[in-house]
């Protein structure tokens, strides 16, 4: 089964294309590049592992519209192995630099119960950031719910478990070039 295309077959439907995808993060990026205009640089902060497709092109956009960019990664606890929050945040993957003074963009692939990111801007936020926001692609139904500010959303997607574009089931999916929500008989056999 070493086809290139063998996901298509445990993929049920695409929610968001990979054409899609392009034109939201350009998008995005020229938001964020017209309001932060006046600033020397932003620091993009990544959640790994589900944010790094996205992260690489958001930077990338950003390099065509915007400020001079930072790239910093975080590893926190999310999902583990199952497709429900834990509701526990950990880090497992610290900042490598000193973000006092600093305009920081957390750039996340996915709120859903928003727990992790309301967390995280606290944490950033007791780092004395000069300022912090977020760009998220993807959100759920049920971040809405939660009083965590996503200045920057991509696409607001249905109450469905995705894969694709960074984000994994069990490690695996993260590879493929959309988003999508898996078939039902993937999960039957793990
Ligand atoms: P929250 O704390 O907002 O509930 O969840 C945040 C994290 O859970 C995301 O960064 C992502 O890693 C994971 N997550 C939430 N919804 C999904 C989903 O539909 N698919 C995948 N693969 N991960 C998800």
């Amino acid at each position: 089964m070493a086809e290139g295309n063998w996901h298509a077959a445990d993929i049920d439907r695409v929610i968001v294309g990979e054409d899609q995808i392009r034109d939201k993060v350009d998008e995005l990026a020229k938001q964020v590049a017209a309001d932060y205009a006046t600033a020397d640089s932003v620091l993009l902060v990544g959640v790994l592992k589900g944010a790094v497709m996205f992260m690489a092109d958001f930077a990338r956009a950003l390099g065509r519209h915007g400020p001079p960019v930072e790239m910093e990664f975080m590893a926190v606890s999310s999902y583990g192995q199952g497709t429900t929050s834990s509701g526990v945040v950990r880090i497992l993957k610290d900042l490598d630099s000193d973000i006092a003074g600093r305009h920081v963009i957390v750039v996340e692939d996915i709120v859903d119960s928003g727990l992790t990111l309301s967390w995280l801007m606290k944490y950033l936020q007791s780092r004395r950031a000069a300022s912090v926001e977020v760009v998220a692609l993807l959100r759920k139904p049920d971040a809405v719910k939660v009083t965590v500010p996503v200045k920057y959303v991509g696409f607001d997607i249905p109450n469905e478990f995705v894969v694709g574009y960074g984000l994994d089931y069990s490690e695996r999916y993260r590879e493929v070039p959309y988003v999508g929500v898996l078939r039902k008989s993937v999960y039957a056999q793990s």
